[in-house]
């Protein structure tokens, strides 16, 4: 996890946390990346800093960034679902499928475990792997 700080055109500036940097690209160009404040998608990442444990953070930022963060993650998980087919454990089988048939097909989501994935990503067919979070309120 890599944890980009990011700041938008009408001045905001907060934190997000991406699975790596490729994760934080194609999210941009997806227009998936939205300003809080005034959802703009000129989300632009100044710096970044590394998963460790910031002791100045307060718990009540804390709370408000992990809020802000599972909104993303809802956002993210809502347009994969709307976007994408599912195909549950079938994710590698499928996923070959489309790379070596080149059918043209809509994107796919499932399961595969972090073995399946790393082979996925040897054999050059792009995948990416995103934190899947449960929609029930808290
Ligand atoms: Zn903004």
């Amino acid at each position: 996890m890599i944890k980009y700080n990011l700041t938008c055109d009408c001045g905001a500036a907060y934190d997000s946390w991406f699975y790596n940097s490729f994760e934080y690209d194609r999210l941009k160009k997806k227009k998936l990346l939205t300003c809080p404040e005034c959802n703009s998608t000129l989300i632009k990442k100044s710096i970044m800093s590394p998963n460790l444990p910031n002791k100045a953070n307060k718990k009540i930022k804390q709370d408000k960034f992990e809020k802000k963060l599972k909104d993303q993650l809802i956002q993210l998980r809502n347009y994969v679902e709307k976007n994408c087919k599912y195909v549950g454990d079938k994710f590698t089988q499928e996923a070959r499928s489309i790379h070596y048939d080149k059918k043209t097909s809509k994107g796919i989501y499932g399961r595969a475990t972090p073995e399946q994935a790393a082979e996925l990503l040897e054999e050059g067919i792009e995948i990416a792997s995103i934190p899947w979070i449960n929609k029930k309120p808290n």
